[in-house]
């Protein structure tokens, strides 16, 4: 698929905070000061380019709002509990809740690879090739240039492409650092055992960070909710495909988010929510839903526990996700084969205090529903009896703890792994201009070189990321004298 995880993603919007950015300049990285990236996330969504240098194509629309009454429900409860509504988080600051808008157009997705890529597609210097995989960055003798790049087709046919001026390497945080190491550039000891011959040394695969979030289930409206009805399925695909309306032209609740500090009043969040709307009778949303959760057959109970309410009731999921989280965990390979997936070990939680933010998170939930607005739908937790947890008292502090360690996952945030810091500064994989450490023509340039992950969700700051990169590359060739038209 052309377009990376912008192209299967949540589609939601968001820059994140203000103290996200400064914090990266203070660690050293010059020029990514909120100040200083601002102007690269307006450029990636503001129509100002020319019919040949096109720019600022990833639109960004609200969603049409499917369930007026469980968002008004959502806002007027914070509101009880003095969280603002906030119109839109646009000025680095994210306190409050709010409906973020989509990387959507026309009740269509609208990715990076549609957005950019498409609109330069008739380019003479703008070659694609689908179906390739990179196996390996091929360096010199010296190990200071990569020279070609190796890759398959359908993992059939082997093929190199030599590199020109420079390389600019985005395969994201999971791939970056395994094409590294698989080349050579990694941490010695472990490219050792794996009889990697180094070409350099350098923490990549480090820094694994990630939002973690547990969540919450919620039984909304028992016996009053109006249940499914079979025809709707054939309703709602007819009305998106003829009208571009109706539930699937939307995002349910997903694209209301909140972003609230849980220890003080603050406003540098960390905790945000997402909500994950169900309608009673909707059996086979909740499967698609609690699978992409890992909650399967294997976790039978808890499945047949959830889809007893939701026989009677509206569910709605929420999403208790660990914004600033201070565990951190590593990525290493498996094997010397490409196509071996590498290994996350995300240690999360191994900071107690991100646990104990997750479970004021849900605190803070518990007082959501004694709120009228709450009170008024008849808004209760579903509390499954998970083996492991049974020994604690329901809703006492061991319960959570331990349904929290139970129902955590990823967001799919991950970031880090080719980390940008000065280059005095031992954890540096790329300097502050992307470049990759002692290599003379590789930039990095994808969610991999976050140095810590933004409070909020990271695509709108991987997109800035390559706004950065161009004018890094554009700078850089500048000054010896290449001219771009
Ligand atoms: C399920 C999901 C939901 C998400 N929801 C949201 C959301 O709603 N909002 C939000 O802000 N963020 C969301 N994110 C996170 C966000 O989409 C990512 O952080 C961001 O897109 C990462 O971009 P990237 O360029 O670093 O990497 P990627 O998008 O992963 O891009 C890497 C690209 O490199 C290609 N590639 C990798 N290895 C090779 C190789 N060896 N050879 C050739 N090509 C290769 C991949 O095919 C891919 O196209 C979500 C992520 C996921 C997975």
């Amino acid at each position: 698929m052309i377009g990376g995880s912008g192209g299967l993603n949540g589609m939601l919007y968001v820059r994140g905070h203000r103290a996200d950015y400064d914090s990266w300049a203070q660690a050293g990285n010059q020029g990514w000061g909120w100040d200083d990236v601002l102007p690269y996330f307006e450029r990636s969504v503001r129509p100002i380019g020319s019919a040949t240098h096109a720019q600022g194509y990833v639109t960004l629309n609200a969603f049409p709002v499917n369930d007026p009454d469980i968002e008004q429900m959502i806002y007027a409860g914070t509101a009880e509990l003095g969280i603002p509504r906030v119109h839109r988080f646009t000025d680095g600051s994210e306190s409050g809740f709010s409906n973020l808008p989509g990387t959507i157009q026309n009740g269509r997705r609208m990715s990076t690879g549609k957005g950019y890529l498409a609109s330069v597609a008739r380019r003479p210097n703008l070659q694609v090739i689908k179906n390739a995989r990179v196996t390996k960055l091929n360096f010199d003798d010296t190990g200071s240039r990569v020279r070609s790049v190796s890759f398959t087709i359908r993992d059939e046919r082997q093929m190199r492409v030599s590199v020109g001026k420079e390389l600019v390497l985005s395969a994201g945080v999971i791939e970056s650092p395994k094409l590294l190491m698989l080349s050579g550039v990694g941490p010695a000891q472990h490219l050792r055992q794996l009889n990697i011959p180094l070409v350099r040394d350098l923490p990549v695969g480090d820094n694994l960070n990630d939002h973690v979030q547990v969540v919450t289930f919620l039984k909304i409206n028992e016996h009053f909710a109006r249940p499914l009805r079979a025809e709707d399925a054939l309703d709602n695909t007819y009305n998106y495909l003829i009208h571009r309306r109706g539930p699937l032209n939307s995002h349910g609740t997903a694209s209301l988010t909140g972003f609230i500090n849980t220890l003080r009043n603050s406003p540098y969040p960390d905790v945000e929510f997402h909500h994950f709307m169900l309608r009673r009778g909707d059996f086979a949303g909740l499967k698609t839903f609690l699978n992409g959760l890992n909650i399967d057959d294997s976790t039978y109970r808890i499945q047949a526990q959830i889809r007893q309410v939701i026989a009677v009731a509206d569910v709605m999921g929420m999403f208790n996700v660990l914004a600033t989280p201070k565990s951190s965990g590593n990525l290493r390979l498996h094997s010397t084969d490409y196509k071996q997936p590498p290994k996350l070990t995300h240690n999360y939680f191994s900071v107690p205090e991100d646990l104990a933010t997750l479970l004021r998170a849900i605190r803070f939930q518990e007082r959501l529903l004694g709120t009228a607005a709450y009170r008024a739908l008849n808004v209760s937790f579903i509390l499954p009896s998970i083996p492991e947890c049974t020994a604690y008292v329901l809703q006492s502090d061991d319960y959570w703890l331990c349904y929290i360690k139970y129902f955590s996952c990823t967001t799919y945030h991950q970031s880090g792994t080719v980390k940008m810091a000065p280059e005095s500064d031992k954890t540096s994989c790329v300097n502050p201009r992307l470049r990759l450490g002692g290599i003379d023509n590789v930039r990095v340039a994808d969610a991999s070189i976050m140095p810590i992950i933004p409070s909020a969700n990271t695509n709108a700051a991987t997109i800035m990321i390559a706004e950065k990169a161009v004018d890094f590359i554009r700078q850089d060739w500048q000054d010896v004298g290449v001219h771009w038209h």
